[in-house]
């Protein structure tokens, strides 16, 4: 087959392994750049071009796109989609994924447990907003924000208020959620490939940090997680409509709750963590799937 890795950048370690494992398994793979390609949006020969090249006869692509580069990126895998293209994440999944309010409206339609949250434009109703959440201590987010910056833990109620004041004072989309205390500044990663969890990891906050992220200090080892909680994270990936799908969820008093789903989850951490080949996994997911023309819409 021929692959295409949709990626900025060649040297980061998933785009490097997904190519490795690729021509491990005999494939052609190819990293291109989707900031650099454009495209002919005809109705009879959809085209995309680098440069003056034109990108044809890749049978499957990868997309890994930036957080920050979504709407262009998700319209170069539309584009691949338009051409009879297989692509394992779909670009309607993925900006799916990316509005975390509409994932998580989406999650709770189909019954998936999440913990508590509001979501307001208005500040007028703060008080209503963290009652909602069962009161302080509460979790505020930004809606935009990565990596845990912009996901602030309020102690109190006028902690709280201040701090919705002030991020509304910029103009920012916040949510409000109730803090699952008993997580203890810990959250589970789950790899999905296809319909099954292929590797889980914990992540510890350090010391101190309530928050689990890598980028934040925090470390991770191998977990076995509960048939519940397998079954959690494949439904949510399910419901994205996500082949690839790295779901975060938390141990809570009342079971697992997601906190986001993401369609481009790094496996640098992975598979340090649990040792496996999951771009190989992810590799042969393809190999099984990638029909021509295969596009249709997933997701719930
Ligand atoms: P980001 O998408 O920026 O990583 P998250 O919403 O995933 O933001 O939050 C970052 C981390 O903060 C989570 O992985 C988790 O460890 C912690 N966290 C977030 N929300 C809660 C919450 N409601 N209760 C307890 N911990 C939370
Ligand atoms: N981009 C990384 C991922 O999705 C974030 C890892 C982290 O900060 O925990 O896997």
């Amino acid at each position: 087959m021929r692959i295409a890795v949709l990626s900025r950048n060649a040297k980061l370690y998933s785009t490097r392994r997904l190519v490795e494992a690729g021509r491990e398994l005999g494939h052609e793979v190819e990293v291109v750049d989707y900031l650099k390609c454009h495209m002919n949006i005809a109705s009879m020969r959809p085209s995309i071009f680098k440069g003056d090249v034109e990108l044809s006869g890749f049978d499957a692509v990868i997309p890994r796109i930036g957080a920050s580069h979504t709407f262009f990126g998700t319209a170069v895998v539309r584009q691949f989609e338009m051409m009879g293209t297989y692509s394992v994440n779909e670009s309607v999944a993925i900006s799916r994924s990316r509005d975390k309010l509409r994932s998580l409206q989406l999650l709770a339609r189909k019954g998936i447990g999440l913990p508590v949250t509001a979501f307001a434009h208005d500040t007028k109703a703060t008080g209503h907003l963290i009652k909602l959440c069962g009161g302080a201590p509460i979790v505020i987010k930004l809606l935009e924000g990565t990596q845990g910056v912009g996901v602030v833990l309020a102690e109190t109620k006028s902690a709280a208020e201040s701090v919705i004041e002030a991020f509304r004072g910029l103009n920012a989309n916040i949510l409000a959620q109730e803090f699952i205390k008993e997580a203890g500044g810990a959250d589970i990663r789950c790899f999905i490939v296809g319909d099954k969890v292929v590797a889980a990891m914990k992540r510890q906050g350090k010391e101190g940090e309530f928050r689990s992220n890598l980028h934040r200090g925090g470390s991770a080892e191998l977990i076995k997680l509960t048939p519940e909680e397998r079954s959690t994270a494949t439904r949510a990936a399910r419901v994205m409509g996500l082949n690839v799908a790295g779901v975060d969820l938390l141990r809570s008093n009342h079971g697992p709750v997601i906190m986001e789903v993401n369609s481009s989850p790094g496996l640098e951490g992975i598979e340090t963590a649990t040792g496996k080949n999951i771009a190989g996994t992810i590799i042969n997911f393809i190999a099984n799937h990638a029909k021509s023309s295969s596009t249709r819409t997933r997701g719930k």
